[in-house]
């Protein structure tokens, strides 16, 4: 039996010819700008097999701390963008600084941009019942020639899986963008990755809301002074209980990296 080599806990390997890939806590993050991101999607895309894009940060990295699967799911994954500027921060900490921060909703920007410059067809599935539709409405005028293959809400239960699986797979999409929230939407894309047959799979945590209207980003300052995951706490405090992973992530980096003699 071929076995899956070991990850190291941190440090870098390599992740196909034109990139990097460390290893944060155990998960993968590839030193990837934006650019390259794109360019690896597209080959993904040419690619034509399955393939899952995660966008990564501390609260999906802790999430893996203590869920093996999630942390397979995450090991196993095409592509992994540093989301969240304390994966940037610990990239650095560790010694294999990343390019540059890749927000997921410019990520899915990007990608949409060259879906509509390449015929593309798109596939929108999460959010509330109408958000898919009204973001997917917004977007085809926002890029024109946009080719949206198919919407549908994000809240079903496990008797529903298969009906929306077989809505994706005969919509026959070359992108499909899932807005659940992770780490529930990577588990979803890792389950049905074959059955759905797409070749570009991602993640898109909350964009769907943001590309409706319904959320607003924070703005460009806040942004640029890495502190959109302050931002998003302030206008929704319920997000509170989640934002405890980032101290933790924090020490066991800081842990990480003395064990290392890094500090
Ligand atoms: N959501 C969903 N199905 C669910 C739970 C959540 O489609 O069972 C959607 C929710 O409506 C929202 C998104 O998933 O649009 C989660 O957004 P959040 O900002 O919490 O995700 P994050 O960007 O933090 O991963």
């Amino acid at each position: 039996m071929k076995r899956e080599p070991v990850p190291p806990v941190s440090g870098v390997a390599p992740a196909g010819a034109a990139r990097q890939r460390l290893w944060v806590l155990g998960t993968p993050v590839d030193a990837v700008t934006m650019a390259g991101a794109l360019a690896a999607a597209e080959a993904l895309i040419r690619r034509g097999q399955p393939s899952m894009v995660v966008t990564t940060n501390p609260e999906l990295i802790m999430h893996a701390q203590r869920d093996p699967e999630l942390a397979g799911i995450l090991g196993r994954a095409d592509l992994v963008v540093p989301d969240g500027i304390g994966v940037v921060w610990a990239a650095r900490l560790l010694g294999h600084p990343v390019p540059e921060r890749v927000p997921g909703v410019e990520l899915t920007e990007g990608l949409l941009a060259l879906a509509a410059q390449r015929g593309y067809r798109v596939y929108f599935l999460g959010a509330a019942e109408g958000v898919a539709d009204e973001a997917a409405r917004r977007l085809a005028a926002r890029f024109p020639g946009l080719i949206v293959a198919g919407t549908h809400h994000g809240y079903f239960g496990p008797e529903d899986e298969p009906r929306v699986v077989a809505a994706v797979r005969a919509a026959a999409p070359h992108i499909l963008l899932v807005a659940m929230g992770a780490p529930r939407q990577e588990r979803w894309i890792a389950r049905n990755l074959q059955q759905c047959g797409v070749p570009l799979n991602m993640g898109v945590g909350g964009s769907f809301d943001v590309f409706a209207g319904r959320v607003r980003r924070a703005p460009r300052w806040v942004q640029a002074a890495g502190l959109e995951w302050l931002y998003r706490l302030v206008r929704q405090p319920s997000r509170a209980r989640r934002m405890l992973a980032l101290p933790r992530f924090a020490v066991r980096v800081l842990l990480d990296a003395a064990r290392r003699n890094l500090l």
